[in-house]
């Protein structure tokens, strides 16, 4: 049998439930809104339930069993049917930053199984979102060959270096590549496929009972998603600064021009780590087109201590990487998404290392 003649097998569609197969697997069931609140659902609405919640708080849809251990899936076709009724939860929350999450979470779970699987899972998965990819001859070096559009597509959302087409092994149309970079790349397959099916659901009305657990799930976003970043030291610790915002302020502290979302990002996330109105209305002094007035105006405005007294969050990375804000990333944004989550662990790694410092600037001079 050839590799793209060979179905998944119904492990293949729990560990993947976003291929294709799995909707064709789970037609006969159609699965209307209406149906989650039966009581034979149930079992599978708490799954799919528990995999948003996991998103939410740890970035993952799994359970941890144990350090070592890895999840087991007991009941197949619950852990497949959940995927579906999950993504109708998401959906129902109307949350664009719980969509977002919940795509990267799925996103990486699929990756944390994709680097275990066969060269010809892979394959199997990656044809699954119709990428032109081949097992690449033994004596090329590599593991994968693939079509470099497939390979652009995806390699341009991801900001390291070797992503770049010129650092990359192309030859006659076709990027030559290891498995885990393969792996990566569908990652970013992956959460695109999940934040497109999240972004198309129609559903006009949904059960009271499946708007009571939006609401929840809604409520612990607030709680876990930006919000939870608040806990930040008493001091403004300027080593932990993410690259775009250390970007900014030096602009800033230099007199150079800041577009709007740039002055933004940095006036908001200032404000949120604990920075005074005062001290931020400072910083832009210098500028060319500085207006006391306004300036302190618009600060005091994100600081929430103006009108509504809402307090602006500094946005998130994605939003930043699409008005070009996202510059110099480093392994540290890897593992984040939001500036303030950057700056959270940064600045909890370094007071391991450094007493603390009792005045409110920036401890580095600018
Ligand atoms: S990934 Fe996020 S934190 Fe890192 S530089 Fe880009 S926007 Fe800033």
């Amino acid at each position: 049998m050839s590799i793209d003649q060979a179905g998944f097998t119904k492990n293949d569609l729990a560990k993947y439930p976003f291929l294709k197969e799995t909707a064709r697997h789970l037609s006969p069931l159609d699965l209307q809104i209406e149906d989650l609140t039966n009581s034979d659902m149930h079992q599978i609405l708490d799954r799919a339930m528990e995999r948003v919640t996991l998103a939410i708080t740890n970035l993952t849809v799994r359970p941890l069993i144990g350090t070592q251990g890895r999840y087991v899936i007991k009941d197949l076709q619950k852990e497949i049917t959940s995927f579906p009724v999950a993504i109708m939860l998401v959906s129902a929350t109307g949350n664009s930053l719980i969509k977002k999450r919940y795509a990267l979470a799925e996103a990486k779970q699929a990756t944390n199984e994709l680097f275990l699987e066969s060269k010809e899972l892979l394959l199997k998965i990656a044809f699954d979102f119709g990428w032109k990819i081949a097992i690449a001859p033994s004596d090329s070096g590599s593991e994968f060959d693939l079509n470099f559009s497939d390979f652009l597509q995806n390699a341009s959302h991801l900001h390291d270096a070797k992503w770049k087409l010129v650092n990359s092994k192309l030859f006659e149309g076709k990027v030559y590549l290891n498995k885990r970079d393969v792996v990566r790349l569908l990652q970013e397959e992956i959460k695109r496929r999940i934040e497109k099916r999240l972004n198309t659901v129609a559903i006009d009305q949904y059960p009271p009972e499946i708007s009571e657990i939006a609401e929840k799930l809604k409520t612990l976003a607030a709680e876990n998603i930006g919000q939870n970043e608040t806990d930040f030291p008493k001091i403004v610790v300027q080593e932990a600064f993410p690259p775009c915002i250390n970007a900014l302020y030096t602009a800033a502290s230099k007199n150079h021009h800041l577009p709007h979302m740039g002055r933004f990002a940095l006036t908001s996330f200032l404000v949120n780590i604990g920075m005074s109105a005062e001290s931020v209305t400072e910083l832009f002094k210098s500028f060319s087109d500085y207006n006391e007035r306004l300036t302190r105006y618009q600060v005091e405005h994100i600081a929430g201590e103006r009108g509504s007294g809402t307090k602006y969050t500094c946005p998130q990375c994605s939003i930043l990487q699409t008005h070009n804000v996202c510059k110099n990333r480093d392994t540290f944004c890897e593992r984040i998404y939001h500036p303030l989550k950057y700056y959270k662990l940064k600045s909890e790694l370094t007071f391991q290392s450094q007493p603390e410092k009792p005045e409110e600037s920036p401890t580095s001079n600018t």
